[in-house]
């Protein structure tokens, strides 16, 4: 039984904190691999958030808001580091990240297109070129801070479980709220009818268990409403960040390359 806090839960620590953002079922795999044993991630995560209080950090989870998929991260729990960018980033490249979340939170489906995120170099008081910020927007999508999905961009996941004190602080309320869990949302779906919008998370496991396309709010039919990229069961799939997710394992144990266990596409297909 793992009771106490030791050695095999500062491993775990650590192939999160390197992660960056580490998808549930990898974490999953990974805490099995370290404690030799089938034991929740949310159970090592309260012990290791116990030990990381008193220096303001924690280990939380978020969900994605384009897939439905769970990551966990290693955040900063104290108001002045928690409103601060990535310390990672250049100034310019804070610069030109403040400026693609402000975009993508002042729009109206809280999203922007790739070219209206480039553009957004002009905008800054400082030198960032088109092809830095391309690179730039490719390395931070890789690390899950934004998502980059069929030529638009998305606030990521880790922004999500990380930036949320930031975003508070800068945008106040200016937030979307999910009709169903009630929890910020920044693009989801949007009811045509009644306009109450919700993350497609929620709306596909509302669709699942009602086993009809309409609004949870209003009723009204939804039609042409397509939950096909939503997992319903986010601890059972992560096919999309295997090969970043096995860097992580590999680092610990590099005779035993992890790999996902469960192949099983547990999606929602609407037909
Ligand atoms: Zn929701
Ligand atoms: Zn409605």
């Amino acid at each position: 039984m793992v009771q106490d806090y030791d050695d095999r839960h500062r491993t775990f620590l650590q192939a999160i904190m390197q992660g960056g953002a580490v998808s549930g079922e990898d974490a999953t795999v990974l805490c099995y691999r370290i404690f030799n044993e089938r034991i929740s991630v949310e159970r090592v995560a309260g012990l290791i958030n116990d030990k990381l209080s008193p220096i303001a950090m924690a280990m939380k989870a978020g969900t994605c808001e384009l897939t439905g998929q769970t990551y966990w991260s290693v955040v900063g729990t104290t108001h002045e580091d928690a409103v601060m960018l990535p310390s990672e980033f250049s100034k310019a490249e804070r610069a030109f990240l403040r400026a693609v979340y402000s975009e993508i939170i002042n729009s109206e489906d809280g999203y922007i297109s790739s070219t209206e995120c480039l553009n957004l170099t002009g905008t800054l008081d400082m030198k960032f070129s088109l092809s830095e910020a391309d690179k730039f927007l490719k390395k931070v999508a890789a690390h899950k801070w934004l998502h980059l999905k069929d030529g638009s961009v998305f606030i990521g996941v880790r922004s999500i479980v990380e930036m949320m004190p930031y975003f508070r602080a800068t945008y106040a309320d200016n937030f979307h709220n999910c009709r169903l869990c009630k929890e910020v949302l920044f693009a989801g779906q949007k009811c045509p009818n009644c306009e109450e919008m919700y993350h497609n998370y929620c709306v596909a496991k509302y669709t699942a268990m009602q086993k009809t396309n309409q609004c949870p709010n209003c009723k009204q039919p939804w039609d042409d409403y397509d939950v096909s990229d939503v997992v319903l069961n986010s601890e059972n799939n992560s096919q999309e960040d295997e090969d970043e997710a096995m860097d992580v394992a590999e680092e610990i144990k590099p005779s035993q390359p992890i790999r996902s266990s469960c192949k099983s596409k547990k999606r929602q297909r609407n037909e």
